[in-house]
């Protein structure tokens, strides 16, 4: 999803000889834990080969993002969140390829490499309510469920959102709220938030989530009109309430739809 993706591939390969002696001390690890964790969760050696490779493009992205290593709170988030419940079976064996999938109606679930490193953008704090835009298959709240206190996220597309809201709650994740809407105007009850995650990619920035955000606050959205390149902006929230605004990477979103 990002220009990067060319590189997908070879990346597996490399790490995957050069990461053994990890992969193994992680099945010991699991084994020592639960016993037989391969059995319990048989993608456990895909999630951390993905890590592995997550963890490679973070570096070789490094000069463009300011974050050449992740933050390991986030990278245990990744680790523990079971990607291949948030897509069709039919796409089960490729849910840890580090590649976006379709999840109906015209959408998709992101890269995982881009929900990390935009999660890594956040900054997310263990007390903080962050809110989403664009819950898709809810893949990234659960992600950001992992490190924040509340998860706050919005859906334009009704059975996308109830299918990501029974989802979730499945997985018992109680700390993650959904709603269907039209996320350009936030959730202005729920404001003020301390981060806000835009997966969803808008021609400007909408100005009632510049408004819901807390003084020191976080957005990280990608901005680009249809046609246009799109870049992944990261805005913090002065405390005189100016907003700063740093440009990441290139990358490919569905568009931020409007409700009529
Ligand atoms: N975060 C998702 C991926 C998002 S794909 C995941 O982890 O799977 C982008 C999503 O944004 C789509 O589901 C799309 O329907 C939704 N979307 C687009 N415009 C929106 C809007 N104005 N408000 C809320 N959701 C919107």
């Amino acid at each position: 999803m990002t220009k990067a993706d060319g590189r997908t591939r070879l990346n597996i390969m490399t790490f995957e000889i050069k990461r053994r002696p990890l992969l193994r001390a992680l099945g010991l690890v699991a084994a020592l834990a639960g016993g037989g964790a391969e059995a319990q969760d048989p993608y456990a050696r895909e999630r951390a080969a993905l890590l592995q490779e997550i963890a490679a493009m973070a570096r070789d992205t490094g000069a463009e993002t300011g974050r050449p290593v992740f933050n390991a709170r986030v990278m245990a988030a990744m680790a523990k969140v079971p990607r291949h419940r948030f897509v069709s079976a039919l796409y089960g064996p490729l849910a840890y390829a580090n590649h976006p999938l379709p999840i109906g109606h015209g959408q998709t679930i992101s890269q995982p490499y881009i929900v990390a490193l935009m999660t890594e953008l956040l900054d997310p704090k263990a007390g903080d309510a962050v809110l989403e835009i664009g819950t898709g298959s809810g893949y990234q709240a659960a992600v950001l469920a992992e490190l924040v206190a509340s998860v706050y996220s919005i859906e334009i597309i009704e059975p996308v959102g109830k299918n990501a809201a029974a989802l979730l709650q499945q997985l018992g994740y109680t700390n993650i709220h959904t709603r269907i809407g039209d996320g350009y105007n936030g959730w202005p009850e729920r404001a003020p938030f301390d981060a806000i995650m835009v997966t969803a990619a808008a021609a400007k920035v909408p100005p009632a989530l510049a408004a819901q955000l807390k003084p020191g606050g976080r957005m990280v959205i990608p901005v680009g009109g249809p046609g246009e390149v799109q870049i992944l902006q990261v805005m913090v929230k002065q405390a005189d309430g100016s907003i700063s605004t740093q440009r990441s990477l290139p990358v490919r979103f569905v568009p931020l739809t409007r409700s009529r």
